[in-house]
């Protein structure tokens, strides 16, 4: 919304000015933003199918640059009607169908009156049918402790009486918080095992907080239910060796040390703790010995592993996910003793970033549950 208003605000009064005393668009100069596109449009709450709507419920378009959006504009039957906004994000605006909205494809149109039709119309019917005959018969989540970025998306399997094909919704609920993250519309099959994946990431395309989850199905033009087995816990991070350990160091301990260090027998495997990108893989024989440094998905975090036995085979740029195998416990370099030294670093290691003098507390939370 800032780059519009701020491009308005400059045509209305600065633009002029700011030519005529810098002598150019230079520095600082007007940009007009890029209109915004619509690539879907979905119905998401007390809807008749997916794109089956009535007054009162919510659509969803998605897309790009929606927050510069200002209104959303339904065809109606004595005209065009606007619809409410209800939530809007870059990528992602839900708005409500208005009084009076009739079938057709609704559009977006932004600070300075630039639209964009949703490519799929919706039809408009007076009343939602009561999907009376849907029974969920099983729901399932898998793995039940799940990791953020981690090989394995979070599953949910599912089986359903109906009497024909169902547009489903599938809500990934914050069971700490009661906040729906994210909202999936999918059509299924009745009778049979359904499969749905959710990749950790909240309807604004951010990751979801960890913390204790559960799905809830059910057809989009009914209500949503959920069952005991379709909870799981959603973790950030896993502890990254994976055999007996103890704790040796943390922080400081009084010769500057930057991370803690994990005791394990050599050659156990370390693991990635966050999923992400390798930035660094590295020798170091005064010190670190063989170590990598990963960036973490989302987090603003680097991750810094040394010690290992031998150079890590991921090289810098390689995609790792959450749990990898990244390395194995080793002595090299300035090691007594086989273990993992573990830094966690908040910004870019060694690059403008600072270690976290609490590394050893954080990394004693993740054992607890992983
Ligand atoms: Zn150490």
């Amino acid at each position: 919304m800032i780059p519009i208003a701020a491009a308005i605000a400059a045509l209305a009064t600065g633009a002029g000015a700011a030519v005529a005393g810098t002598g150019g668009m230079g520095g600082g100069g007007l940009v007009i933003p890029e209109p915004p596109v619509v690539s879907d449009v979905v119905c998401i709450r007390d809807c008749a199918g997916i794109r089956k709507v009535t007054e009162g419920s919510l659509v969803e378009f998605t897309g790009k640059r929606l927050d510069g959006v200002t209104r959303v504009r339904f065809p109606g039957e004595q005209g065009p009607v606007d619809g409410k906004l209800v939530e809007q994000a870059k990528k992602r605006l839900v708005a409500k169908v208005p009084e009076l909205a009739a079938d057709g494809r609704p559009r977006v149109i932004d600070a300075l009156d630039r639209g964009a039709k949703a490519p799929y119309a919706l039809k408009v019917v007076d009343a939602i049918p009561t999907a009376a005959e849907f029974e969920l018969q099983e729901a399932t989540a898998q793995p039940r402790n799940s990791f953020f970025f981690a090989k394995k998306k979070t599953q949910l399997t599912y089986r359903f009486r109906a009497p024909e094909r169902t547009d489903m919704r599938i809500e990934v609920v914050n069971r700490d918080t009661g906040e729906t993250v994210r909202h999936l519309v999918k059509q299924a099959e009745p009778n049979t095992q359904n499969v749905a994946r959710w990749n950790g990431m909240t309807d604004a395309r951010k990751p979801a907080k960890q913390g204790n989850y559960s799905f809830r199905i059910g057809p989009v033009n009914g209500s949503v239910t959920t069952s005991e087995s379709a909870r799981f816990a959603l973790r950030s991070h896993i502890f990254p060796v994976r055999a007996p350990h103890s704790f040796g160091d943390g922080f400081g301990s009084g010769r500057g040390h930057q991370g803690v260090d994990i005791f394990a027998k050599c050659g156990k495997p370390i693991v990635a703790a966050r999923g992400g990108t390798v930035i660094y893989r590295s020798y170091q024989a005064s010190a670190a010995g063989h170590y990598i440094v990963i960036s973490g998905k989302g987090t603003n975090r680097d991750y810094m592993y040394a010690h290992l036995k031998r150079r890590s085979p991921l090289k810098p740029g390689t995609k790792v996910r959450t749990g990898q195998r990244i390395g194995l416990v080793g002595e090299t370099g300035n090691a007594r003793g086989c273990h993992l030294h573990f830094e966690i670093w908040k910004g870019v290691w060694w690059g403008g970033g600072k270690p976290i003098p609490r590394v050893k507390q954080v990394v004693r939370k993740w054992d607890v549950w992983s």
